[in-house]
């Protein structure tokens, strides 16, 4: 493709990619297509010689987006946001062409600098405490892995890599039992196992009880197994369940345990200080994820990983084969040596590109835009006839269910209810179950919604339900 091609078809993409953002609020939220509907339209077998760009970006245009479920549609208020505002986009456009492998600091000089100072950006947004460095990661799934990585190998005393586990008391880590699933996995991946996940019981306001996580570790030491961190929950994705982080921090440090705060959604709101009461105690926590491509507005995948003391990771995951030594430039960060994969995207370009376009100010009144508008639909649907509050909003996050008389399968009409309105394509919600109840739940996020549209998501439950044809 000589430089004139590239242009002309680049700016078709960029004009499709335009026409796309302005226009996406007429799309139905979730795909509505069927299993096997796009697979079919795509030839078996790849063509052995090359097609022109013109044919290829008709093919996109007819073929994917109406298969495709709109994250960045305004009236997405399923799981939670994954934002792209457009300067992370066009960032991403650029990183895309760099093509840098960011594995070095060698390898990719800016990248790895403009990663550094990201990073302290970010800390410095959401009032971490100028003892923390870190490190973008892919996920929170890839964070939370590395971090209870650290937890093995430091109760370990960096053992665990060359020998092994059999040998070794068995280790445990301890968090709620309302933290997400990443956790859970991440124990599988780490070779600790899934019974080793110490799940410790929540109180009326969803954080972990502290007596019960003291006995625990107490007796898991009477039995001979070596307790070695601490996962805290602050926003869990269900209904953003929140630990008390300072206390539990200071049972970690009386016990000498590793902590690990996973605020992979709630951790952008705290850009508003007024919010920070929800973190209370967090300058204690030796690790922290937050997850920028979620509230905040970088694309995936761009994942915050904060660390008090760097060198614990490094240890755990620095590898250095001859071929990816830097002979002669000692003191370089090379941030592969802080994660699980060696080859990594350039992902600092878009958070540079995010914070200056909109800066802090815009973010914040986002946020808080959000919140509001979440708390105005909870109060609409309390006082609507059928509709009942399960879980108050936390930040911008509740939950609700929908009742009719005479129907005694309440988890049944909410599920219909919520496939109906994903159906109806308005608005997409996802259900939850929250104590043994099928809930609904509301989280507003996207990055350029407005109030209007949380009044459609009103509209919609309340014309939905109504018109449900409830069948048990
Ligand atoms: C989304 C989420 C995760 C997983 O994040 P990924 O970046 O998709 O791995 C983990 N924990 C919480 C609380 C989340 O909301």
């Amino acid at each position: 493709m000589d430089k004139s091609e590239f242009e002309q078809w680049s700016a078709r993409a960029t004009k499709w990619s335009a026409d796309y953002i302005s226009t996406l609020e007429n799309r139905p939220v979730r795909a509505q297509t069927s299993p096997g509907d796009i697979a079919k339209q795509i030839e078996q077998s790849p063509p052995e010689s090359g097609e022109s760009m013109e044919s290829i970006l008709d093919d996109f245009e007819d073929i994917i987006p109406g298969g495709m479920t709109h994250w960045q549609h305004p009236r997405f208020f399923a799981y939670f946001q994954s934002n792209a505002a457009p300067a992370s986009m066009i960032a991403e456009q650029l990183a895309t062409t760099l093509a840098a492998q960011c594995m070095l600091w060698q390898t990719s000089p800016a990248a790895t600098e403009l990663e550094t100072c990201m990073v302290d950006w970010l800390r410095q947004a959401v009032g971490l405490s100028d003892d923390y460095k870190g490190v973008l990661q892919d996920t929170a799934s890839s964070a939370t892995l590395s971090a209870i990585l650290t937890m093995r190998e430091r109760a370990l005393n960096w053992q665990g890599n060359t020998e092994g586990l059999a040998g070794h008391p068995r280790i445990r880590i301890y968090a709620s039992s309302r933290t997400h699933s990443s956790i859970d996995k991440a124990m599988w991946i780490a070779g600790l196992g899934q019974n080793n996940l110490v799940k410790i019981s929540t109180d009326e306001h969803f954080a972990l009880n502290e007596d019960e996580l003291r006995q625990a570790i107490s007796d898991d030491r009477a039995a001979g197994y070596l307790p070695a961190g601490i996962v805290i929950c602050v926003g869990g994705t269900s209904m953003g369940a929140t630990d008390r982080v300072g206390e539990v921090c200071a049972i970690a440090k009386q016990e000498g345990l590793y902590t690990h705060v996973d605020a992979a959604w709630a951790g952008s709101a705290m850009i508003c200080e007024e919010l920070r009461v929800l973190w209370e105690g967090v300058n204690e926590a030796d690790s922290l994820v937050l997850n920028p491509h979620k509230w905040l507005g970088a694309s995936m995948e761009c994942s915050a990983h904060f660390i008090k003391d760097p060198e614990t990771l490094v240890k755990t995951l620095a590898i250095q084969p001859e071929y990816l030594k830097t002979h002669g430039q000692d003191g370089l960060v090379n941030y592969s040596e802080w994660g699980i994969q060696l080859g990594r995207r350039f992902r600092a370009l878009k958070l540079w590109f995010l914070m200056r376009a909109y800066g802090l100010e815009g973010l914040r009144e986002r946020v808080r835009n959000h919140i509001a508008w979440s708390e105005k639909l909870c109060e609409r649907l309390r006082t609507s006839p059928g509709f009942e509050i399960v879980t108050e909003p936390i930040l911008s996050l509740f939950t609700f269910r929908y009742i009719r008389n005479g129907v005694d399968d309440v988890d049944e009409l909410n599920l219909q209810l919520v496939n109906a309105l994903n159906d109806d394509g308005r608005i997409y919600l996802t259900q939850s179950e929250h104590d043994g109840v099928r809930v609904i739940r509301f989280v507003a996020g996207q990055f350029d919604m407005q109030e209007k549209d949380v009044d459609i998501a009103y509209e919609t439950i309340v014309q939905v339900a109504a018109g449900l044809d409830f069948s048990s």
